[in-house]
């Protein structure tokens, strides 16, 4: 969280230590170092000479009656013996028999005879050799033990749930963090006073909410909302995600529930927040495979749990969702979460602040235009928006500059949009004439026409999956689309597909995705908009089955003739386009040579740059 100032430091929290663990495995290391030391070392230990060759017992007695040997030293069951130029032989001796057994100690003999021990190398060796892999069995079984300890720990907390207690001193998120959703905001102020001050609502009859639930597409900010709530209310905020009810074992889910209403009960006035209770939340009764009981079970006792509460019981349920349209409708119903609080994707003015909130506190550049961010992002999230910033930052200090400047943040743009550049790819200069005609194609259609945005940019830089991409970016957002504006926009889909067609009199796949988009709005007036004067007003809608979460198969609410009539529908709306593009470009040739050529030496085209074509 980006904050004004740097955050006091806290107690760092540390993990217990666990010395007598550490202690088990120092030994143990040692042990098996001493054991290797002997097993590479078989010369006899610490003193051992490695370099001494080992040669029969009867050479090496018949080489001390020639009287070859300076010197001659017993250690444990070897004989090393040393001649005038100083090298060293030796030889293995049966514990059992003694210098004189084996004619060492000729007294005539002049060679001198050192005895540094007869047995101790080798009794030492011996008993590591012996005792090592007992030792270690006996450290691994205590090991064992200690592990088999734990699960039997584990065991009984396994039915508890993991709910996370916010305190209050922790580094905490207020609505300060949290940039626009003002409703949002404002119902969860309420929500929190109905806690706080229960009476002031039972007075005059008003039953305290018992549930609310955030929906929003991800990384609008349902998370950060929650917390920020935690940090607002003064109560304590049990946390957990609906992913944790969820485990190998059946009736698990529904225990922690229990647990965690009852832990929540005893601490009441508080709030719970289910984080992603679609987890747990979607429809009974559908599913297929496996986790599908435990599921249900998980969710009927949340059901009970809620309905539950006595009148007085200062308990709110928060949960958080971008499925709404999975969740089971008894979660719905009163009395459970019958407050629904939408979060949409941030406005123009909202994204305004979110880059406030996230570039406060960094080192930013003077003059920098925010406004000029937030017009350029339509269609980010808050989450997207906070990669943004960060993407810049990396950019900066990547750079190895102190502050953050406006074009690290345009430049993230495009890479939180598309994802990064590709230096790697290589277009052939064929590819890359295609591609720039291709974008101009999208650009110049898009800039003739009324109902299309204003062009941003223009580039054949390769990022992500595209290999050129041309910005349109609205003035302000808009929620309502006329018929026009419909047909603009398929226009400058198909400019990039038609450009291809005019200039190169061949197709590639490039403009696969741009069909596919331009495609799907002429479906969608058609079926869902009523635009089509042959179908009229009249919704035609598909139900998508749904397989483990995914879709399987779909079942349509209209006949085949019908189905056969949208078909045709949205291909005529598409061939009128398709002619009205093909006549904007046919009447611009010229321009647009001159464009795509001049694309292709700069490789990205500016608003500016662009519009002074014109
Ligand atoms: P969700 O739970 O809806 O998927 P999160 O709450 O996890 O999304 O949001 C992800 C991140 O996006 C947050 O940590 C926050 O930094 C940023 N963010 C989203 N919306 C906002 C907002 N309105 N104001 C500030 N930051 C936001
Ligand atoms: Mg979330
Ligand atoms: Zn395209």
């Amino acid at each position: 969280m980006p904050n004004g100032t740097p955050p006091p430091p806290r107690p760092q929290y540390k993990p217990p230590r666990k010395n007598g663990n550490s202690f088990t495995y120092v030994v143990l290391f040692a042990l098996i170092l001493t054991f290797a030391y002997y097993l590479f070392n078989p010369q006899g230990g610490p003193n051992g000479n490695g370099l001494a060759e080992e040669i029969p017992l009867n050479t090496f007695i018949a080489s001390y009656e020639a009287r070859d040997y300076k010197s001659i030293e017993v250690k444990g069951d070897k004989i090393y013996g040393e001649n005038e130029e100083g090298t060293r032989v030796y030889a293995v001796r049966p514990l059992t028999d003694g210098l004189s057994e084996l004619g060492l100690s000729d007294p005539k003999n002049p060679t001198e005879i050192k005895v540094v021990s007869t047995e101790a190398a080798a009794f030492w060796s011996n008993v590591i050799a012996s005792w090592l892999p007992i030792i270690l069995f006996i450290a691994l079984i205590i090991f064992m033990a200690k592990q088999l300890g734990k699960g039997a720990n584990n065991a009984f907390t396994f039915g508890k749930s993991q709910a996370r207690v916010y305190n209050k001193d922790k580094n905490k998120t207020t609505f300060k963090d949290v940039a626009g959703m003002d409703e949002a905001k404002e119902e969860l102020v309420e929500v929190v006073d109905f806690l706080k001050h229960p009476k002031k609502y039972t007075k005059i009859g008003a039953k305290i909410p018992r549930g609310v639930m955030l929906v929003g597409a991800p990384g609008t900010g349902k998370t950060l909302l929650a917390r920020a709530v935690a940090g607002e209310a003064n109560v304590p905020f049990f946390s957990i995600s609906g992913s944790e009810f969820v485990e190998m074992f059946v009736g698990v889910g529904a225990s922690r529930v229990r647990d965690l209403f009852q832990k929540a009960k005893r601490n009441a006035p508080c709030i719970i927040f289910i984080d992603e209770i679609d987890a747990v939340g979607r429809q009974r009764g559908f599913g297929m495979g496996g986790g599908h009981d435990e599921r249900e079970q998980t969710l009927n006792q949340i059901l009970t749990e809620m309905d539950g509460f006595e009148k007085d019981t200062n308990v709110i349920v928060v949960a958080a969702t971008n499925r709404p349209d999975v969740l089971d409708k008894a979660l719905m119903r009163p009395g459970r979460f019958d407050r629904r609080v939408i979060i949409d994707m941030p406005n123009l003015k909202e994204r305004l602040e979110i880059i406030k909130v996230h570039t406060r506190g960094k080192p930013m550049a003077k003059g920098i235009k925010y406004e000029k961010i937030a017009q350029q992002t339509p269609g980010f999230s808050g989450a997207d928006i906070e990669n943004l910033v960060n993407e810049a930052a990396i950019l900066a200090a990547k750079e190895g500059k102190k502050t953050i400047g406006q074009t690290h943040l345009e430049v993230s743009i495009e890479k939180v949009g598309l994802g990064p550049e590709r230096k790697s790819r290589v277009l052939s200069p064929e590819e890359k004439k295609i591609t720039a005609y291709h974008e101009v194609g999208h650009a110049l259609v898009g800039h003739s026409l009324p109902g299309c945005d204003p062009v941003h940019k223009v580039t054949i830089i390769s990022r992500g999956m595209a290999l050129g991409a041309t910005w349109f970016v609205p003035e302000d957002d808009k929620h309502l689309h006329a018929v026009s504006k419909f047909e603009d926009e398929i226009c400058s889909l198909l400019g990039g597909y038609l450009a291809e067609k005019i200039f190169f009199k061949e197709v590639t796949t490039g403009a696969s995705s741009d069909l596919k988009r331009a495609t799907q709005i002429a479906r969608r007036m058609v079926t869902e908009y009523g635009m089509s004067e042959e179908l009229g007003p009249i919704i035609y809608s598909e139900t998508s089955g749904q397989f483990m979460g995914t879709e399987m198969g779909s079942s349509r609410d209209y006949s085949e003739q019908i189905a056969a009539k949208i078909d045709a529908e949205v291909k005529k709306i598409i061939d009128a386009q398709m002619k009205r593009t093909t006549k904007i470009i046919n009447d611009n040739k010229p321009l647009m040579t001159k464009i795509s050529e001049d694309l292709l030496k700069k490789e990205v085209l500016s608003k500016e740059e662009f519009e002074a074509y014109f």
